[in-house]
């Protein structure tokens, strides 16, 4: 069985490609990661699975994958142009902290509620407070091709030079006539040749906290900047995969592309992959809208918009139904019916971890890996895995009555591939059974021991056949002798 070949929708080209990494057999992919400004709330949640998905199915292709995930810790004007002062400047200001240790906190906690919803750390998670000095290196590299100028102190990108020699917009498809009539009027305005050029550096008002010297001011980098000299450092001028959400794709990821073409003189990144939004009963998440949840909020369900607390499990489940580039709507209703699903999902897997085997097999399991992986190889199509996980679930709960048989080579076959596409790839987890870091062990072990009572029957060894059946009942098993098989429960 050949397996299929990964088809990656660009962004860039605007259809889904071929994937062929730069060299073979490695991955470089660069995503953008969070602003620590505030507490890690649901809009964290889909860039962080989407790219996880992606993260543990390369790895599981036989890719050694270097994924960079960035931490935006330096304080941007840009992020809070209408109060005029910035985040975490302004938290550290009124309650008497160091900047950083306001951004620490936060970093903390986006790794933890992460790690809850059973996203992998990335191999490389550089803080762009911690790389200033590249981030300098990188400007002086765009000036000194032509494409940047000094105003009292900072730097600005000449997005009119740079659209003369190259194409700026070539990701959002935007112009720069639609690119003026969208800019807002924001702080240091008057200091650019044109409202759409934008800062490689800012010099900093004297109330601003975080600062670092430069050549031209003590100051602070460009929001952009971040990307493309941390993305350059780690994975070189030429990487295969940058990833993020799709509301970064202007002017965030547009901005990259002209900095590392102008400073590199040709773009970084192969594939440009941008994940949809998630919007919250039809809206998009945010404070007008009385529906910012956190995500301590959603897995405690202490919010007015919730009916009830939603595992974290339960929210990967959601948005791993949905395929990445469509629109997700977040409601009480559907999050129940995910619920639903994900433990019909593991109940399905316990039973077939149940299942006693037969002589010959009534279905093929082959099937399952060749769909998953034909589904998955189509620009990463996780609702068809899932929907075809349940059509083999549907098979696997008539296994213990016998409607459905499996031999043991299949049984084994069977498991072997639900672990790799629900606990590998998809990275699920079964909460319930949390105490073995969410992997269900005890099915396969009560198996394991209910199969050499079998074999101890068979060889008409009665002491053992009970000493197993009285020892598991001891803690909590009980075992059900069937006609040519058994069944077992946890009591
Ligand atoms: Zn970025």
């Amino acid at each position: 069985m050949a397996k299929p070949k990964l088809l990656l929708y660009n962004t860039l080209s605007r259809r889904k490609e071929a994937f062929e990494p730069i060299n073979e057999g490695r991955v470089g992919m660069y995503v953008c990661g969070p602003t620590v400004y505030g507490d890690p709330h649901l809009g964290h949640t889909r860039p962080a699975i989407t790219f996880d998905l992606l993260f543990r199915y390369l790895k599981a292709e036989g890719y050694k994958v270097r994924y960079v995930r960035n931490i935006t810790d330096v304080g941007h004007l840009e992020h809070d142009a209408d109060e005029g002062e910035d985040k975490i400047a302004k938290k550290a200001r009124l309650e008497q902290l160091e900047p950083m240790e306001v951004a620490h906190y936060y970093t903390e906690r986006y790794k933890t509620f992460m790690a809850k919803l059973g996203v992998q750390t990335p191999s490389i998670e550089p803080h762009a407070s911690g790389h200033i000095i590249e981030q300098i290196d990188f400007v002086k590299r765009i000036i000194d091709a032509g494409y940047a100028y000094e105003s009292n102190g900072s730097i600005y990108f000449d997005v009119e030079k740079y659209n003369h020699d190259h194409k700026y917009g070539i990701l959002s498809g935007r112009n720069l006539d639609d690119i003026v009539t969208d800019t807002r009027q924001l702080d240091g305005q008057q200091d650019k040749h044109h409202s759409y050029d934008f800062a490689l550096w800012k010099k900093a008002a004297p109330e601003h906290i975080m600062r670092w010297p430069s050549p031209w001011s003590d100051g602070f980098p460009g929001w952009h900047m971040e990307c493309s000299a941390m993305s350059t450092k780690y994975l070189g001028e030429k990487f295969d995969i940058h990833g993020g959400g799709m509301d970064l794709m202007f002017p965030h990821h547009e901005c990259e592309i002209a900095q590392s073409t102008a400073a590199l003189g040709h773009d970084s990144a192969r594939y440009w992959v941008h994940n949809n939004m998630i919007t919250i009963n039809g809206k998009k998440m945010g404070k007008s809208y009385n529906n910012f949840i956190t995500l301590e909020q959603m897995f405690n369900g202490d919010h007015p918009a919730l009916e009830q607390a939603y595992s974290p499990m339960t929210v990967r489940f959601f948005i791993l139904q949905a395929h990445y580039r469509s629109t997700l709507d977040f409601s009480n209703e559907a999050l129940q019916a995910a619920e639903k699903g994900l433990d019909r999902l593991m109940k399905g897997i316990e039973a077939l971890h149940k299942a006693p085997v037969s002589a010959s097999s009534s279905f093929d399991v082959d099937e399952i890996e060749s769909r998953c992986a034909e589904a998955m190889a189509d620009d990463l199509n996780s609702p068809i895995v899932i929907s075809t996980m349940f059509d083999y679930v549907r098979l696997f709960n008539q296994l213990s009555e016998g409607k459905q048989t499996l031999t043991a080579e299949d049984k084994a076959k069977a498991e072997a591939t639900v672990q790799r596409w629900v606990f590998d790839i998809l990275g699920l987890e079964n909460e319930k059974a949390e105490a073995t870091g969410g992997k269900d062990m005890v099915s396969p072990l009560v198996t394991m021991l209910l199969d050499m009572r079998m074999q101890a029957k068979a060889d008409k060894n009665w002491a053992l056949s009970d000493e197993i059946r009285d020892k598991l009942t001891a803690i909590g098993i009980r075992v059900k002798d069937r006609k040519d098989g058994y069944d077992w429960e946890i009591e």
